[in-house]
């Protein structure tokens, strides 16, 4: 397993496209074979180290079949570069940035990114508990400083719900974005995101009002945002890093962007394994094909 952060240490483990192959082989392995022509469970290896061979038909398998490598023809280290860049980078890292230093047309950067932010988003296994802050904000469109909920339609709407940890600091984050701000809109990101043992703090909004049914909800006066400050950090962050990498070919796709951002912030204690982790799932995900991310469009 590839630890650390160290790009020095990353560039001796993943030299060459073979030892990219496999470090997948072994993450595929580790889930156990089975051929994916006839089921069977023997196999013997081929070229290098990492193509597998099925014992009763013969079928060979390369270590990027059935997983988001599949067909990446500008070569294995520069995606697991590019993933190692996305997984460990708090900046922005645009497609045209990524698409100038890997010598890959813009398009090519972009698709491979969007695959690896899917692979990101969250499983939604772990819902956040302990002192949750919970708040809306907008995304795009003219931004104004006037406090409170606008209706301009250029705007994205977005909800945020951030658990603090007992020293006060943000530990996970999550996002998603909103039709309006009415309660069954508002109710999405708690059934997806948060545990109904946790204490969640809200503003004085309406719409909160009916959730607190089912959710431990404190709702007070936001003071001009003072009254839950790791909250309004974290939102401040996620549109400055939005819009550092953001563009109009990317209009549908915030959710896959605060996908990414989620994923770092939410392991950022578990940084030396980030990568590993990142491309466990990338092994595991379904092959994602260019007009199905496109039809994501919303
Ligand atoms: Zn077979």
């Amino acid at each position: 397993m590839f630890k650390g952060e160290n790009i020095i240490e990353f560039q001796k483990k993943f030299h060459n496209d073979d030892a990219c192959q496999t470090y997948l082989a072994d993450i595929k392995l580790s889930n156990g074979y089975k051929c994916l022509k006839c089921g069977y469970e023997k196999f013997s290896i081929r070229t290098k180290g990492y193509a597998r061979e099925c014992h009763l038909c013969h079928h060979v398998e390369s270590p990027t079949a059935n997983t988001m490598f599949h067909k990446v023809k500008f070569g294995l280290q520069k995606a697991f570069m590019i993933a190692f860049e996305m997984s460990a980078t708090t900046k922005g890292l645009s497609a045209s940035q990524v698409a100038k230093r890997y010598s890959i047309t813009r398009k090519t950067a972009w698709y491979f990114m969007q695959k690896v932010r899917l692979a990101m988003e969250s499983s939604n296994n772990f819902p956040i508990e302990n002192i949750v802050q919970v708040d809306e904000f907008v995304f795009g469109g003219r931004e104004s400083l006037k406090q409170g909920r606008s209706n301009d339609s250029r705007k994205k709407k977005l909800i945020a719900a951030v658990e603090i940890s007992d020293t006060g600091k943000v530990k996970r984050a999550y996002f998603q974005k909103i039709e309006d701000y009415s309660a069954e809109s508002l109710r999405q990101i708690f059934d997806t995101h948060i545990s109904k043992k946790a204490i969640v703090y809200t503003d004085k909004w309406t719409g909160y009002k009916p959730i607190g049914k089912d959710y431990n909800i404190t709702q007070k006066y936001s003071d001009k945002g003072n009254s839950m400050k790791q909250i309004h950090t974290i939102i401040h962050q996620v549109k400055s890093w939005i819009r550092s990498v953001y563009s109009w070919v990317d209009e549908g796709h915030i959710e896959k962007y605060l996908a990414e951002f989620s994923f770092r912030i939410n392991r950022s204690i578990y940084k030396q394994t980030i990568f590993h982790k990142l491309i466990e799932r990338m092994v595991v995900h379904k092959v994602v094909e260019f007009k199905l991310i496109k039809l994501a469009v919303k």
